[in-house]
């Protein structure tokens, strides 16, 4: 396979769908590990940069991951392997293996982004952000969170089944809502809780989204249907849609995504 592709070249394209001025401020997207220079013999894609997921990129022969979460958050201190965080840059340091992190700026964007692919999983049509966010030069809309519409209302226990069915969710948790229809739906992949009120300005009856507490969900208050479907289930279809941006602006590399479910949480 030609390596003809650099690490840095591979960078710039994704930060063309993604610019990184659209993330938040705690969060740490971009090139985490890797030599920018280098050549970009593959790319494996995945939500978390775990150990196996590294792994999985070596046996692969992919010297890239790129992920959706970053694995270095607030900085490293010391490289002992101690802590999990720790051995996987050791890991990929030692491997040659790039990290690469393209999250709440993945989040901001809609053409192309986190919330447009849950969009599309759930068949909202008209899509719009539920925040703006300055985007420069960018052209597309930019902004957390998306809304949209059903192709018809739905009552309740039907939305409940299409949500599971098409997130590949296990477990909702949900607020009441009663016998009316469903028809305006906002979604925010991960941690959305911040944007309840929001998605409810912006006409939702369903909110869509993950890592609801306990209180949070009083919040509802009879005016949206909050539903909880999980955080690595609301994010998961992000290593694919990963997986083809990359795929089809380098068709001279392989991109693969991870077989490795990264997600941390069990069901009984
Ligand atoms: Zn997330």
């Amino acid at each position: 396979m030609s390596a003809s592709v650099t690490v840095a070249e591979l960078a710039a394209f994704l930060e063309s769908v993604a610019p990184l001025d659209l993330q938040e401020s705690y969060d740490n997207a971009g090139l985490l590990t890797g030599d920018p220079d280098m050549g970009v013999t593959g790319v494996l894609t995945a939500l978390d940069m775990l150990e196996p997921v590294v792994d999985e990129a070596i046996a692969r022969g992919c010297n890239v991951v790129v992920a959706h979460h970053p694995i270095i958050f607030k900085g490293l201190k010391r490289l002992t392997g101690a802590h999990y965080v720790e051995r996987v840059v050791i890991k990929a340091i030692r491997a040659g293996i790039a990290l690469y992190a393209i999250h709440t700026n993945l989040d901001s964007v809609l053409d192309k982004g986190v919330n447009e692919r849950i969009a599309q999983r759930l068949d909202l049509k008209d899509l719009h952000v539920l925040t703006d966010k300055p985007a420069g030069e960018f052209a597309g809309q930019a902004g957390m969170g998306v809304i949209g519409t059903l192709p018809a209302p739905m009552h309740l226990d039907v939305f409940l089944a299409h949500l599971k069915e098409r997130m590949h969710a296990q477990v909702v948790r949900h607020t009441q809502w009663g016998n009316r229809a469903i028809h305006k739906v906002a979604v925010c992949g991960g941690s959305g809780s911040f944007l309840l009120e929001d998605a409810i300005r912006a006409g939702a009856d369903a909110f869509v989204t993950a890592d609801y507490k306990y209180h949070e969900f009083f919040e509802a208050d009879g005016r949206i249907l909050i539903a909880d479907i999980g955080h690595y289930e609301s994010e998961q279809f992000t290593i694919k849609l990963l997986e083809e941006i990359i795929r089809n602006k380098f068709p001279n590399f392989a991109s693969h995504s991870t077989t490795v479910i990264t997600n941390p949480v069990k069901y009984f």
